[in-house]
């Protein structure tokens, strides 16, 4: 397992939960998905903010990655 990123931090956040970022998957449409809804949680200003649902997505995307591509 790489632990590479690829991805821009797009902004620092002191909330421990959300501090290790699973990684999406290049090329994986889940990944690619939650990382989208992540980031729409995320937004402090957004319509879609939801601080405790961004934190459920970042279990989610590590449960789908160690399920399913995980080595
Ligand atoms: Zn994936």
């Amino acid at each position: 397992m790489t632990l590479e990123r690829t991805l821009r931090d797009p902004v620092q956040l002191l909330d421990p939960a959300q501090y290790v970022d699973p990684v999406p998957t290049p090329g994986c449409d889940v990944c690619a998905a939650l990382a989208r809804q992540l980031k729409e949680a995320r937004e402090p200003h957004g319509p879609k903010y939801d601080a405790s649902r961004a934190s459920d997505i970042v279990v989610e995307m590590r449960r789908h990655q160690e399920g399913v591509e995980g080595k």
